[in-house]
């Protein structure tokens, strides 16, 4: 197995791959309505890569050092037999996670653990579910998604992490009954910085909450050691037992240990989660290239690494196309 450092010496070790672009949700600060409606231009199935294709590039990026495979979207779940492609994965040296709103869980969670996933985080912004219903947009409730969390911890895929992105206005409120609602069960709730992923969220300063003002609302908590140094969330025990999260993305940025790459389910892949480009993997393995070439390809690209853009943001390099969270994969 190699080791891939970047220009800033950071390893390539956690792949993100998003199985479909598509979602059953239609939360506003990631697929507005208005936007992801029917007419959207989702990506073709025959553009979409399989199950096969997947492993075959996550073998290769084994070899390079990756340690850690996520499944992400869009809606994982909305993905058919997504099971199988887990099962595929599983007889490789890899941990397998799964980000995922939830709701499907009931329906999935057994054949996922059966199949070799070993832990899921759910997505969730509120526990009132009037203020879910306006988050998500799309008629699911947050009944759905306690009873996914149930499903997946029934069947062994606990410790569950909870994410919640907080908005400015939307729900800083929800963040205690969350807490109260999680903390006695072991399972941590982190809260991430609203982000300025995509071009289509209408993202402004004034709408995140930073990080310090999050754990302010929290109240009084002890810092824990990181058990990874590519750890996005920073953690801490709270006064009354259990433990909480905040993901600094925009206010206290972590680009320099960051070890994430990301495939889009058209096999693009892509340094960072703001890149407006992508290498285009699934060309070359259709056309019949040998593992060593893409090998070679996505060392190349790694190597040459130089993203940190959150370190660097700026009103200048916040415009533009940027590529939508659905797609590159959360
Ligand atoms: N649909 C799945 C879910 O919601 O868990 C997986 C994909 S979703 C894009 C992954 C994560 O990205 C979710 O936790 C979501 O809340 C988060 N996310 C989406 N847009 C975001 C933004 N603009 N800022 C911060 N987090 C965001
Ligand atoms: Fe769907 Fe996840 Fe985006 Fe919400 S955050 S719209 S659940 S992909
Ligand atoms: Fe990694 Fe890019 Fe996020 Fe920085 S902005 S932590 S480089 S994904």
């Amino acid at each position: 197995m190699r080791t891939l450092l970047d220009k800033l010496g950071r390893p390539l070790r956690d792949l993100r791959i998003s199985v479909t672009d598509r979602c059953n949700f239609r939360c506003t600060y990631c697929m507005p309505k208005e936007i992801f409606g029917k007419d959207f231009p989702y990506l073709e199935k025959a553009h979409i890569m399989t199950f096969e294709e997947i492993d075959r590039l996550v073998g290769i990026f084994t070899r390079l050092g990756v340690k850690k495979v996520r499944l992400t979207g869009g809606e994982p779940l909305l993905r058919k037999n997504l099971s199988e492609l887990v099962s595929m994965l599983s007889i490789r040296d890899l941990e397998i996670a799964l980000t995922t709103n939830g709701v499907l869980l009931p329906r999935y969670a057994p054949a996922l653990s059966a199949a070799g996933l070993d832990r899921v985080t759910v997505s969730l912004d509120a526990i009132d579910e009037g203020t879910f219903a306006s988050i998500t947009d799309s008629g699911h409730t947050v009944a759905a998604v306690l009873a996914g969390i149930e499903a997946a911890e029934s069947v062994g895929l606990g410790p569950i992490k909870i994410n919640t992105v907080v908005k400015r206005n939307v729900n800083e409120n929800e963040i205690l009954d969350l807490i109260s609602r999680f903390s006695s069960r072991d399972i941590a709730v982190r809260f991430i910085e609203y982000m300025d992923v995509g071009s289509t969220n209408g993202w402004k300063m004034d709408d995140v909450v930073p990080a310090r003002e999050i754990l302010q609302i929290v109240g009084p908590v002890k810092s824990i050691e990181p058990s990874s140094p590519s750890d996005v969330a920073k953690m801490y025990r709270m006064e009354g037992g259990g433990q909480v999260g905040v993901i600094s993305s925009v206010t206290e940025p972590f680009c320099g240990s960051c070890s994430r790459a990301r495939i889009s389910a058209d096999g693009r892949l892509f340094p960072c989660l703001f890149s407006n480009s992508g290498l285009d993997l699934l060309s070359p393995l259709r056309q019949g290239a040998e593992d060593e070439f893409l090998e070679e390809e996505i060392s190349r690209f790694w190597t040459s690494r130089t993203d940190r853009y959150s370190e660097v943001r700026t009103d200048s390099n916040n415009n533009g196309n940027k590529i939508e969270m659905s797609y590159i994969g959360g």
